[in-house]
């Protein structure tokens, strides 16, 4: 499996994990209300004219709250009941939007009666669109009733269920963008006789208030881990462009190696191939490849004009004994230099080996070919030559006449020895 795979693999083992918890303890952020951290407070109607009574008990965590409707002629609707303030200040309160349940567990007496008595719980948020600092009342009533009983436990209402109260929205002329149940800002929570009360005596045990909500909503969890796969799948977008933008990098640069080596090569068997046919020391041709030339230019050697120059330089052994061996190779060298510089195009110089070169010139009568050897012979005479002593060559001359080439050789080698005899430095022409 590729690094990528299991990379792959353990985010979506991840992603299932991350989603069976959320299953699990995602619904579980609790936030308890309790006297001892908030401040519970009892209320009845007597600011409103009324004369009903309550009075708060604390016992633990549990607050009791002893109330006595009693309706009057001033007040109509007597009610008592239970103020929690969650914050000090009205305005600044805490953000419930995110919690979906509040679990109450209230038992609610009516002593007297055979009814199980009805209550009324609310969650009073401040926005300062429509609420204001010094009236309470302008608080918008986010609530709903229902009837708790007695030794029920815990009742989960679904925060969705609330609703706002018809006669707030229109005593305090709620405009509609703002008529909907709204959390974001709770500074109170209210606890209340349900309407059908009108007297006798009540007894609210508050056993515990509290707000179920999500660490993090399924909207958000689910838009994370989208965003999360989006992120992934372009990072892997980004390295895959990478690493095949990296591939091709490589393959032109092998590419471009290769297409060098390859021209390297080429240049060293054309330089091989010269050298197959070229004398090592002096550069000048070899017998190997002359003989080439010959069979292919010469095989049929009938009409065609060929004439050699037999060279031999006078006297080079001494050169060796007096300058040494190097120098006398050096002298081999510049000799090749100077009789080229003699030469045409055309002309063919080989090394016939040692201190002897052959001159194959095509095309030339004897007339010309001798002028070209004196010439020879005085440029190496007149060149001042590495070992600063003066350089002489002999040189025989013959023409191709109705002859194969190697008698012709012989002929010219013939006239060399002549010209060596009649004490060197001269040409002899073969006839
Ligand atoms: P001459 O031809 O005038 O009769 O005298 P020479 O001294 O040139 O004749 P010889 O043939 O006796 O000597 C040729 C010498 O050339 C012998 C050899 O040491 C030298 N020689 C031949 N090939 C090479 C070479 O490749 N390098 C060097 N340095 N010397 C060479
Ligand atoms: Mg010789
Ligand atoms: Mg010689």
């Amino acid at each position: 499996m590729k690094v990528i795979h299991k990379v792959i693999f353990g985010l979506v083992i991840i992603t299932i994990l991350i989603v069976q918890l959320y299953w699990l303890h995602g619904g579980s952020l609790v936030y308890r209300i309790s006297p001892e951290h908030f401040r519970f407070l009892a209320t009845n109607d007597q600011v409103q004219g009324g004369s009903s009574t309550s009075e708060l008990a604390y016992k633990g965590e549990q607050a009791t709250l002893s109330c006595e409707l009693s309706k009057t002629p001033d007040y109509a609707w007597p009610y008592c009941g239970v103020s929690i303030q969650l914050t000090d200040k009205i305005y600044k309160g805490i953000d419930f939007s995110s919690f979906h349940t509040v679990r109450l567990n209230i038992d609610f007496d009516e002593l007297d009666s055979e009814r199980s008595a009805s209550l009324r719980f609310y969650m009073r948020n401040y926005n300062a669109a429509y609420s204001k600092p010094d009236n309470e009342y302008t608080l918008k009533y986010n609530g709903l009733e229902y009837s708790p009983g007695v030794g029920n436990g815990d009742i989960d209402i679904p925060i969705a269920n609330l609703q706002v109260l018809t006669w707030w929205l229109s005593d305090n002329q709620i405009p509609i963008q703002h008529s909907a149940p709204e959390y974001t800002n709770i500074t109170l929570l209210e606890l209340a006789t349900g309407s059908g009360h009108s007297q006798g005596e009540f007894k609210m045990t508050i056993n515990s208030i509290e707000l179920v909500g999500h660490y993090i909503s399924a909207e958000n969890l689910a838009f994370s881990l989208l965003t999360f796969w989006v992120c992934m799948a372009l990072v892997y977008s980004v390295v895959e462009i990478r690493r095949s933008h990296n591939l091709i990098l490589r393959s032109h640069f092998r590419q471009d190696h290769l297409s060098r080596l390859n021209k390297e090569l080429k240049e060293q068997n054309i330089h091989f191939a010269e050298l197959a046919n070229r004398d090592a020391l002096t550069g000048a041709m070899n017998r190997h490849s002359i003989r080439e030339w010959l069979d292919s230019a010469y095989a049929d050697s009938t009409g065609k004009r060929l004439s050699v120059l037999y060279l031999d330089i006078d006297h080079f052994k001494s050169v060796n004994d007096l300058y040494g061996h190097s120098m006398g190779d050096d002298i081999l060298r510049e000799f090749t230099m100077v009789v080229l510089s003699t030469l045409s195009s055309s002309e063919r110089l080989v090394r016939w080996g040692g201190e002897e070169f052959v001159v194959f010139c095509p095309g030339r009568d004897i007339e010309e070919i001798s002028q070209l050897a004196e010439q020879v012979r005085r440029r190496v005479e007149s060149h001042i030559w590495v070992h600063g002593d003066p350089l002489t060559t002999s040189i025989g001359v013959a023409s191709l006449g109705d002859e194969r080439v190697n008698e012709m050789l012989t002929r010219a080698d013939e006239a060399l020895y002549k010209a060596k005899r009649q004490g060197r430095n001269r040409v002899v022409v073969s006839h």
